[in-house]
């Protein structure tokens, strides 16, 4: 099992295993910086959804939003403070379905924000619309 994390400091994907990361011993294949876990929402896109949710060793929540969504606005100061509670237990990722439609397809999501928690490559839990943090997390703990 091994997850994908992009470098901070140059952007490659890496892949490695979640305890060396932990660790702190992986380090960046490109640019040999050391790679952490994500303390924020990732944003990801058509190229590397599948590795980055997908073939994720950690549950991954993906937020399912649009630049003219206002609720989802309400949603990324919420994603953000999930993502840094959780580090190393949750990896929050963001995929805007405007500029990148093909990834959330297969999901036939009707209206955004909506949340979906994966595990192992699956949904387990649908989450629309907007939720303070206490609810959201309340929600998404309970499915971990
Ligand atoms: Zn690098």
């Amino acid at each position: 099992m091994a997850e994908t994390l992009r470098c901070e400091k140059c952007g490659a994907p890496n892949r490695a295993p979640l305890e060396s990361i932990a660790a702190g011993k992986a380090r960046c294949g490109k640019c040999k910086t050391p790679l952490a876990m994500p303390q924020r929402p990732i944003d990801t896109n058509d190229r590397l959804f599948a590795k980055e949710v997908l073939e994720s060793e950690m549950p991954v929540l993906v937020d399912f939003w649009a630049p003219w969504c206002g609720p989802c606005k309400m949603m990324a100061p919420v994603l953000e403070q999930l993502a840094a509670k959780h580090v190393g237990r949750l990896k929050v990722v963001k995929l805007n379905t405007d500029e990148f439609p093909q990834p959330a397809a297969p999901y036939h999501i009707q209206s955004i924000p909506a949340m979906l928690l994966f595990k192992d490559g699956k949904v387990v839990h649908e989450i629309i619309g907007a939720r303070p943090l206490a609810a959201l997390e309340r929600e998404v703990l309970a499915k971990l």
